[in-house]
């Protein structure tokens, strides 16, 4: 019975057990079939069988020890290797930060020891996790954590399943609240929602300023369905009714609800659908609608943590919009509504960057308006504004769609114009100052004004290898179309070529 015991519980007891038992075996055999030869030996020739004996116990131990050795390998490997194959592979998925696996105990010996050992150290990393989650999640979003934890609900729940969805919400927050970018942060959601979550067709849709919902990214849709972009009217559909009514839409059968809408392209309405609604401070932004093949196929569980999720993303879709908003801003002037100086740069560094990888020219036009002072002084300064926003307005009418027009200064104005040489920008400059020359400014209460532009042409890389110097550059021709009396457009002429700048006058 001890000895059973011992078997059972020392790995060097059965390493001991099975080689000693063909090593004995070996032994015994051997000894029976030494003496036998040995008395024989003895009846021929006295002496001889001693002599036997002898070379029979060197030869006989290391016979022994052999058989010993290759029984212990043999044991090694059908007894254990595949226990430690299989206990160095849990250990490897723990290694790459998988905390939840356990490693297999079979038996009471040590190796079942360090498996146990092993376990434990999880269970306590586990227990760690929880509280480093809990604690990050309570400074990062003391707010927000609240509303998730109460969502989840953490009652009834086992370590495990909180754990995991404490890590899917805290992977979420992290992964979305690094981005403001909306597109990318909306890619992120829908990745997280389907790749982690399994969740296999969902939209999701944002509210529009008139209340209307329009699908700004999904997952899992069949290729033929034409879901991203499908507007809802306020109120349509079942998306419409939760995003309207602040509830969550469950709907355990589609084929029994008038209101459900399905997208273009897509097979027939068969399963169960769910819309979350994303709010922030009781207004709309937008909705998170699932559907499943099977009939009720959404549980309590679906509800709380898509709702949990849900909250993150609203607040992540605001922060990404007014992050936006706040970015236009502080890239356009308010009085004219085009860009002002920093759009303008950042539009140049940009259209240079692009210029030197694709081997095109850009050029930049410097406006100012001709005795602008003038107008101010004998009309007024809010007059002066709005000759300011008419020009801005006749400006931007006037060149192409990739062109940039941005207020430069006080009535100067800077337009970049990619892919335009010297000969191009020139022509464009020109057209613009004919049609400003030509345009009576419709003023509110008070006669139209009529006002001229004085412009100078620069274009990289003919003038000038960087922005710095290239709005230099422009500014000199300018500076040569006031000079020459206004109202004209002059080129940069780089000094080493001997004849005088080129201007176009009126
Ligand atoms: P020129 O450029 O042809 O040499 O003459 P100018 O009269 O335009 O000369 P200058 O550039 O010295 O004057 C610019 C004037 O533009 C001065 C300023 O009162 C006016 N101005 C600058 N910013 C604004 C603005 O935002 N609104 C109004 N109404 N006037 C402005
Ligand atoms: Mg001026
Ligand atoms: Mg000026």
């Amino acid at each position: 019975m001890f000895m059973l015991r011992t078997l059972n519980r020392s790995l060097a007891a059965r390493l001991i057990a099975v080689s000693a038992v063909p090593s004995a075996t070996v032994m015994i055999a051997g000894l029976l079939l030494l003496i036998h030869r040995a008395r024989g030996l003895e009846q021929v020739r006295p002496g001889a069988g001693f002599e036997l004996i002898y070379q029979g116990a060197i030869l006989g131990t290391l016979a022994v020890l052999s058989c010993a050795a290759l029984a212990i390998v043999i044991a090694l490997r059908r007894l254990f290797q595949a226990r430690i194959n299989r206990l160095q592979s849990v250990m490897a998925r723990a290694a790459s930060g998988e905390f939840l696996v356990r490693a297999p105990i079979d038996g009471e010996d040590e190796l079942a020891d360090v498996s146990k050992s092993f376990n434990t150290m999880l269970a306590r990393i586990t227990d760690l996790q929880i509280e480093q989650l809990d604690r990050s999640l309570s400074m990062e979003r003391l707010e927000k954590e609240t509303a998730l934890l109460s969502a989840l609900g953490d009652a009834n729940r086992t370590r495990e399943q909180r754990l995991r969805e404490l890590t899917l919400l805290f992977d979420l927050t992290q992964n979305i609240y690094s981005t403001l970018d909306l597109d990318e942060l909306l890619r992120r959601i829908c990745d997280l929602i389907g790749v982690r979550l399994g969740f296999q067709e969902f939209a999701l849709l944002l509210t529009e300023d008139d209340g209307s919902l329009v699908v700004r990214a999904s997952y899992g849709y069949p290729p033929g369905a034409k879901v991203n972009g499908v507007r809802l009217a306020p109120g349509e559909g079942i998306a419409g009714h939760a995003a309207q009514s602040g509830a969550t839409q469950l709907v355990e059968d589609i084929a029994t609800d008038t209101r459900y809408r399905s997208y273009p392209g897509e097979p027939a309405r068969v399963g169960s659908f769910l819309a979350i609604p994303m709010r922030h401070r009781e207004k709309s932004v937008g909705v998170l609608a699932f559907r499943r093949t099977a009939l009720r196929a959404f549980g309590e569980d679906d509800i709380r943590l898509l709702s949990a999720v849900a909250q993150q993303a609203s607040l992540a879709v605001v922060n990404a919009r007014l992050h936006d908003a706040t970015v236009l801003q502080s890239l356009t002037d308010p009085l004219t509504g085009v860009s002002n100086r920093r759009g303008m740069n950042q539009r140049l560094e940009l259209e240079l960057t692009r210029g030197q990888r694709f081997l095109h020219d850009v050029a930049v036009v410097m406006i100012d308006l001709d005795h602008f002072k003038l107008v101010n002084d004998s009309r007024g300064h809010a007059v002066g504004d709005e000759v300011l926003r008419q020009v801005a307005r006749l400006l931007q009418r006037n060149v192409r769609k990739v062109d940039e027009v941005a207020r430069y200064g006080g009535e100067e104005f800077l337009l970049v114009l990619p892919q335009l040489g010297r000969a191009g920008a020139t022509d464009v400059a020109e057209k613009l100052r004919r049609i400003i020359e030509s345009t009576p400014l419709a003023l509110a209460g008070a006669d139209p004004s009529m006002v001229t532009i004085s412009a100078g042409v620069a274009t990289y890389p003919e003038d000038a290898g960087d922005a710095q110097t290239l709005l230099e550059r422009a500014d000199a021709a300018l500076y040569i179309a006031k000079h020459e009396g206004r109202n004209r457009v002059v080129a940069f002429v780089p000094p080493k070529e001997s004849r005088a700048p080129k201007s176009s006058a009126s």
